[in-house]
């Protein structure tokens, strides 16, 4: 069952990277068009990137902006933003990608107000404004939309009031789209399941060690009633790379840890490693093929064309925290993991590609070693080294707390 749904949607997936490709040349021309006329203030112009799960809409501004939702377009494909401080004198439209059919700002004694038809089950899910950093020099406005297919309308109405009703203010910050929760929520991603078993050990797959490594890091996450921990898959099924990633954006993510152990010809290759998201990631996942066929799926599926612009944007940000957290975690899990191997090297995989939620891929160490597959298999090692991983977590969000009050 689960898998036609995943073939299906890899297979829309691809009929919508063609034209978020075709899409992404005609945005450059359109782009450049409008920002050579100036005629509209505060506005520079306006991209898309996406597909039809996720489409993201970016307004490159002069100056900061915040933005008022006034409908999130659920309800009957209308979403509407004001934009109070903007000017979009003389108007400014455009053909739509992915979930976003057309757009068109036009200027109203309120401010710049943005309509966006959307797909059927399409909503506005977030927004947020990013201040110039990492090589761009000036604001973007940046709307996420999502697909919400089946019953969603049952409860549809009472979202989209509620999200009105709330104001919801854009956050000045490279941060994510979603409201502030309380808690800080920590995706736990336990690599493949169900009909992908992943590595094969002496003493069976590793989808199980996977599994129940992430069962003790939600436990010992939860312990402490700091965080909110979300799995990608809490039993032994096959969750398509795609939906795993959708899950920890639907979560609204604040960490995500992919869990996996390693695996290689040469038995007495062993130890831990851990993997951020890299520039040049096909060409590094690539190297790592022969030792894990997910891997493969995960640089095969990438959908560079959608990556590049639709993560570009704040990949960046979200690299460094995601290099932060793996600097405290290879601090924490050395000397408690097999062996450290290699650690904090970049690959593209798939599941880290959330553009927004700061990720680390943890390779807890060879099944095809058998002193390693000995510690993995072993439930007290198991929950020490998760144990460590937690302590990792709560460093994080420490150095974060601080950083944010300097
Ligand atoms: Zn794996």
């Amino acid at each position: 069952m689960r898998v036609g749904v995943g073939v299906l949607v890899r297979n829309r997936g691809r009929v919508a990277i063609a034209a978020a490709l075709a899409a992404a040349v005609g945005l450059a021309v359109a782009g450049m068009a409008s920002h050579a006329s100036g005629a509209v203030g505060g506005l520079l112009k306006v991209r898309l990137g996406g597909d039809n799960q996720q489409t993201r809409l970016v307004v490159d501004l002069d100056r900061a902006a915040s933005g008022k939702l006034i409908s999130d377009g659920l309800a009957d494909g209308h979403a509407v933003l004001l934009l109070p401080t903007v000017s979009a004198a003389g108007g400014l439209q455009g053909a739509g990608q992915g979930l976003v059919k057309a757009w068109a700002f036009e200027q109203t004694p309120a401010g710049a107000r943005l309509q966006l038809d959307l797909s059927p089950d399409a909503k506005i899910k977030g927004r947020f404004l990013l201040p110039p950093a990492d090589g761009v020099d000036h604001y973007r406005y940046v709307v996420d939309v999502v697909s919400q297919p089946g019953g969603v309308r049952l409860t549809s109405t009472k979202s989209s009031v509620s999200a009105v009703a709330l104001k919801l203010r854009p956050e000045i910050a490279p941060a994510r789209a979603t409201p502030v929760a309380l808690k800080k929520v920590i995706v736990i991603d336990p690599g493949h399941g169900g009909h992908d078993p992943g590595a094969l050990g002496a003493q069976g797959y590793e989808k199980d060690v996977n599994l129940a490594a992430a069962l003790a890091l939600k436990a010992r996450l939860e312990r402490q009633g700091r965080y909110r921990v979300v799995l990608t898959r809490d039993d032994d099924t096959y969750v398509p790379l795609a939906e795993r990633v959708r899950i920890a954006q639907g979560a609204g993510a604040d960490l995500f840890i992919s869990l996996h152990s390693d695996s290689g010809p040469d038995a007495t290759v062993r130890g831990a490693s851990v993997y951020t998201l890299s520039e040049k990631a096909s060409n590094r996942a690539a190297r790592f093929v022969k030792q894990d066929d997910w891997f493969m799926k995960a640089s095969l599926t990438g959908d560079r064309g959608v990556q590049d612009i639709l993560f570009d944007l704040t990949q960046r940000a979200t690299k460094n925290r995601s290099a932060v957290f793996a600097q405290t975690l290879v601090a924490r899990i050395e000397g408690k993991a097999p062996l450290l191997r290699r650690s904090q090297r970049d690959a593209g995989f798939m599941v880290l590609l959330a553009p927004d939620v700061p990720a680390v891929l943890l390779e807890m160490g060879f099944v095809t070693n058998p002193e390693d597959e000995q510690f993995l298999r072993d439930p007290l090692k198991r929950s020490q080294l998760m144990n460590a991983v937690g302590d990792s977590v709560d460093d994080y969000f420490a150095q974060a707390t601080r950083l944010a009050s300097r």
